[in-house]
């Protein structure tokens, strides 16, 4: 197969003259050749050179340097025998053909250099094996020693040796295998997924950093639902993700049952990156309902009841990420956020669409309104098609209502009109109880729309609500007004 055509970036030209000049083999390999026949992007090249890779990559930075004027950094691993710069957008490769064995009872391979073929069969899946020539007299020649090109017509990932070997030599080729799937929405081989099974034990030993990565593409994938379920049947998920295996069965009782919380996660899970979610508001999708078996109660004559599991769930998330060394940082709250508010949405859409209700909603969610409404709007999966119509219904109406008050209102990133320190100064009093009352029930009043969003009605009610509490009329002001202490009766100075 010539696949020439398809290597049109200007970097493999100069590759072809750099290796013609050293007169040294050299290949694209593995995941970009891969996703050059599936015609997906993809940011990173990875070359194999049969001999000193280290010393092409430098001639190929040169010769960018004299073309461009830019010459790339080149980063050199010299004990790997790789090194790698970034070009163009591109992370670019190149490592010498290495052929691994591995001694029983080791997870260290012994590295030495191979030939093509050698360093072909050490890769995870035969998709992942396929090899393209980047030299003058064979330039897009495809090398496909172990039927990759059939398992990609066939849409089918599968290891090219034995399965048992490759996963225990190294337990995340499970998960890559899963996540491939779901990213390409491929099948897994039979063969293949049975070793999965068997070895499914063996994903402890993976650093939480390595399934993170995993995770994170498959839950980018276009149906991440695919994956997950992927993941439960072949038995990794309880090690990696417990709190969703918890999620998993229906009870009955009295007649009465809740719904499968596993299946409808995933299915909130499909909405929310079938409507272009982000990482983060899949991560929320993925958590939305993570203290459902936790909060779990029967009571009649309601049935199932799940209180409060949107707080709990919220106070769960630092917990999950921590595990997976994802930082607790504002991508973190924001996932706690949207756990947190994911029900409000759907409470207000059930019940006559006040404007005071809408206000408070876009308070609390701020600029995450959309994100919110996207979730929420997800999270409705009833089997009972006049319910999901209803409430989409009252979702349309819930989102004009938002832009109707934002346009009036800007309640968004919502400041009170007047702030603690207005109400500390003008009354003459230190932090304390009554800055507090003061300031949310002016709060309150604005969001309720009992008064406007603005200074002169938010000062008229301070001065009202300072009169209850006792609070002396412009004390502040006056103490302002009088002259200094004398220095010596100062404290502290
Ligand atoms: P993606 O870039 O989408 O994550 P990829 O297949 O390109 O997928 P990389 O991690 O970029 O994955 O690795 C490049 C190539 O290296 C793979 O195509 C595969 O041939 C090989 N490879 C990567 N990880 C492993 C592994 N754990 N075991 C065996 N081979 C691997
Ligand atoms: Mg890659």
């Amino acid at each position: 197969m010539d696949l020439s055509e398809r290597l049109r970036h200007p970097l493999f030209g100069l590759i072809r003259d750099a290796a013609e000049r050293k007169k040294i083999p050299v290949y694209v390999v593995g995941g970009y050749v891969r996703d050059l026949l599936l015609r997906r992007p993809s940011p990173d090249i990875d070359c194999t050179v049969v001999g000193d890779g280290i010393g092409l990559s430098r001639e190929i930075c040169r010769e960018i340097g004299r073309e461009t004027g830019e010459e790339p950094r080149l980063q050199v691993f010299p004990e790997f025998g790789t090194s790698r710069f970034r070009h163009d957008g591109l992370e670019v490769e190149f490592v010498g053909a290495r052929k691994e064995t591995y001694t029983p009872g080791s997870r260290k391979p012994q590295v030495e250099p191979g030939s093509l073929e050698e360093d072909l069969m050490r890769r995870d899946f035969s998709i992942n094996t396929l090899a393209v020539s980047l030299n003058q007299k064979t330039f897009g020649q495809l090398t496909d020693p172990f039927g990759g090109l059939d398992d990609l017509e066939r849409q089918t990932i599968r290891s090219h040796r034995d399965p048992d070997q490759s996963f225990a030599e190294d337990p995340l080729r499970m998960l890559r295998a899963i996540r491939f799937a779901s990213q390409l929405y491929f099948d897994i081989d039979p063969d293949t997924f049975a070793a999965i099974e068997r070895n499914a034990a063996c994903i402890g030993t993976l650093s939480a950093e390595r399934i993170r990565d995993e995770l994170d593409k498959l839950i980018l994938s276009p149906k991440p639902s695919y994956g997950f379920k992927l993941l439960d049947a072949a038995g990794l998920l309880p090690a990696i993700f417990p709190e969703l295996t918890a999620l998993k069965g229906v009870e009955k009782r009295n007649g009465k049952a809740h719904k499968d919380n596993f299946e409808h996660t995933l299915e909130v899970l499909d909405h929310v990156a079938y409507a272009q979610g982000d990482l983060w508001l899949r991560w929320a999708a993925l958590l939305h309902d993570i203290a459902k078996p936790r909060t779990k109660r029967f009571e009649e004559p309601k049935g199932w009841t799940f209180h409060s599991h949107e707080f709990v769930g919220a106070k769960m998330v630092p917990g999950i990420f921590r595990r997976f060394k994802i930082p607790a940082d504002e991508h973190m709250r924001f996932v706690m956020k949207m756990v947190e508010l994911h029900l409000r949405p759907i409470i207000l859409a059930e019940d006559i669409v006040t404007d005071s209700a809408v206000r408070r909603l876009v308070f609390e969610a701020g600029n995450d309104i959309g994100e919110l409404m996207t979730l929420a709007k997800a999270d409705i999966t009833s089997k009972n098609r006049e319910k999901v119509a209803r409430y989409r219904n009252n979702f349309v109406i819930v989102e004009r209502k938002i832009k109707e008050i934002e346009e009036k209102d800007r309640i968004r990133n919502f400041q009170p009109p007047v702030s603690g320190a207005d109400i500390m100064e003008y009354f003459g009093i230190p932090p304390c109880r009554e800055v507090g009352i003061i300031k949310d029930r002016i709060k309150d009043a604005v969001l309720d729309g009992s008064i406007g969003n603005d200074r002169e009605q938010a000062w008229a009610m301070m001065l009202r609500i300072g009169k209850e509490l006792g609070l002396k009329e412009g004390a502040g002001l006056q103490a302002a007004q009088a002259p200094p202490l004398p220095p010596a009766s100062r404290p502290s100075e």
